[in-house]
């Protein structure tokens, strides 16, 4: 696991349409604490407390500020850089935007299983973009 396994699974929230999970990590990577952090988004612990630990597998945050200001970069480098391929149509059916396939019901995790399944080449190619922003972004940083 490493900072590319990180922005794919990022990539993968954003194409799948689940920004709350993005927010999260921001929030956690800013040093929110997971009960501030579900209190604010309404979001169940256990979902919290999952997002964490992909973020921890993947660049051991919450061990060193250096690796949490960095979940913060790859989140922002990932809303800016990505956009979303769920789509919700009236009746609440989803379409994605990748392959055109339209689905009964929006459902995060069903998309974000087809994304990762179906689409994780584009999901691959997108992460090394991303960490391409987030370099060149960190570079701007020393310069200044
Ligand atoms: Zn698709």
């Amino acid at each position: 696991m490493g900072v590319l396994e990180l922005a794919e699974k990022l990539v993968a929230y954003r194409l799948a349409g689940n920004d709350r999970a993005l927010k999260a990590l921001e929030m956690l990577g800013s040093g929110r604490s997971p009960s501030s952090v579900y209190r604010r988004l309404g979001m169940h612990p256990r979902t919290v407390r999952h997002y964490m630990n992909t973020a921890q597998r993947c660049i051991g945050v919450g061990m060193r500020p250096a690796l949490d200001r960095l979940l913060v970069k790859v989140v922002r480098a990932v809303v800016e850089t990505v956009e979303p391929a769920a789509e919700v149509l009236e009746g609440g059916r989803a379409r994605c935007r990748l392959c055109g396939r339209v689905f009964k019901r929006m459902n995060l995790g069903f998309m974000h299983r087809h994304i990762m399944y179906t689409h994780y080449d584009q999901v691959e190619q997108l992460a090394r973009k991303v960490l391409e922003v987030v370099k060149s972004g960190g570079d701007q940083g020393r310069g200044s």
